[in-house]
């Protein structure tokens, strides 16, 4: 509830002063670090291991995702590998789906999926779903001190912002800005891949759930919005497949491998993501032409010839998904 009250205090702030240079700064600096944190960190490293990396930046990474404040990290990767388990299926945390027919169905599913289920999931012995994060020691103490990297990262751009201007004034503001409103925008930001990503935009592969592919959602998390692509191939470091497909964090990872700071990155081939494409869709069966008897006409041979011609072009017409 915290950073709906912030971002509802912003709003005035905002009317009444405008927003600084330096709280912008800081409201999208710390939203680029804790989104890195969740994406590359909690997401594809920990909750994937599709990637390796030093204690150092394992580190890094798991307290920048602790800041965006979604969990503490044992949680948040059990979270999510219960959701690739049971994907859209009962057991899955937050699917959109099975709430019911009609736009009321899509609106409970949509709000269920995006947050009511923080609140009403079954409770779950979630340890045993991360044996191989436990057996780390490092991890283990980040975990613990979840509430630390919090509050260290609401406060972080304050004291940023104090050592620069000397001001209690833009100390608070930075505090508004660069920390609550922050959290708030990471928070819908990476829950509408869980909500939108399941209802609205592309499936390129065959998968067993409702996984899309969803541009918007691509650009505001730095490429998890590619999501029928991370449904088709969980454990692959890059979810935008395609050279059009933006993936600042793929981007990020592989930039991150030419200073030896990450290895063993895992990518599908071409022949596997060809083995995944959807496959075209079955040719459209053409209504019978009638009999003669039920024409009243002679017989000849046209009918089934025609039949065919017809048949031929719809298949030419019916699109596969891949040109979709
Ligand atoms: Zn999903
Ligand atoms: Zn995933």
């Amino acid at each position: 509830m915290v950073p709906w009250i912030a971002v509802v205090g912003a709003g005035f702030v905002f009317w009444n002063r405008g927003l600084s240079p330096l709280d912008l700064l800081l409201c999208v600096g710390l939203y680029a670090v804790t989104m890195l944190g969740i994406t590359l960190g909690y997401h594809r490293l920990f909750t994937h291991r599709s990637f390796k990396c030093g204690d150092t930046l394992r580190a890094a990474l798991c307290i920048a995702g602790s800041m965006a404040a979604q969990g503490p990290v044992f949680f948040w990767t059990a979270c999510h590998r219960r959701h690739h388990r049971h994907s859209d299926e009962p057991g899955d945390p937050h699917s959109p789906h099975h709430h019911g027919a009609g736009v009321s169905g899509v609106l409970q599913g949509w709000w269920h999926s995006h947050i009511g289920w923080m609140f009403s999931h079954a409770p779950e012995n979630y340890v045993r779903l991360v044996p191989d994060l436990i057996r780390e020691p490092q991890l283990r103490l980040l975990n613990r001190y979840y509430w630390v990297w919090v509050i260290g990262g609401i406060l972080l751009p304050g004291v940023i912002a104090l050592a620069i201007t000397w001001s209690w004034a833009a100390c608070a503001s930075a505090v508004l800005w660069g920390g609550l409103v922050r959290v708030f925008l990471v928070h819908h930001s990476t829950w509408s891949i869980n909500s939108i990503c399941h209802l609205f935009g592309e499936s390129p592969y065959e998968t067993e759930d409702q996984s899309r592919n969803n541009l918007v959602c691509a650009l505001l998390t730095f490429g998890e919005g590619w999501h029928n692509n991370h449904h088709a191939f969980p454990t692959s470091a890059r979810h935008g497949l395609e050279w059009w497909q933006c993936d600042v964090v793929y981007g990020i990872i592989r930039g991150l491998s030419w200073v030896r700071l990450t290895w063993d990155i895992r990518i599908p081939s071409s022949e596997q993501r060809t083995a995944r494409i959807k496959a075209p869709k079955a040719l459209v069966p053409v209504p019978a032409e009638p009999t003669p008897s039920q024409r009243g006409v002679e017989s000849n041979s046209m009918p089934s010839t025609l039949q065919q011609g017809k048949a031929i072009l719809l298949a030419a017409r019916t699109p596969t998904s891949s040109q979709r």
